[in-house]
């Protein structure tokens, strides 16, 4: 099995457990991370919970990243792709966190 992200996407969407539980707070954004210099895009891009806590928009029924573009299992891309927060970095192609993404979203 391959592990491509650019025809992924799995893991730019909210996981099962998350819509299961109504938890909409998704990618966290930091103060300190580079995306947070752009305020344009922070407002396009991200919300602020009732903590004061700003993440990426989730959108549509897909419940997928705001900057996700492109086809889930097809073809995508990241629009703020070297302003990515932390946390996109950290998921690593064929760990257990992207194996059981794919699965959610139904990606083999
Ligand atoms: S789920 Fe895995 S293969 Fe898919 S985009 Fe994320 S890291 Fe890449
Ligand atoms: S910011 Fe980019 S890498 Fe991170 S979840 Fe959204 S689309 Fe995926």
């Amino acid at each position: 099995m391959t592990f491509d992200c650019r025809s992924c996407g799995a893991c730019c969407c909210n996981t099962d457990e998350n819509r299961t539980e109504k938890y909409v707070d998704y990618v966290e954004v930091t103060p300190r991370a580079a995306l947070s210099r752009h305020p344009a895009l922070l407002r396009r891009l991200t919300v602020l919970n009732g903590d004061g806590e700003r993440h990426m928009k989730l959108r549509g029924r897909e419940q997928r990243c705001i900057a996700l573009e492109g086809t889930l299992g097809i073809e995508v891309s990241c629009a703020i792709y070297q302003l990515r927060p932390a946390a996109c970095r950290r998921v690593q192609p064929g760990s257990r966190e992207c194996r059981r993404d794919r699965h959610e979203r139904l990606i083999e």
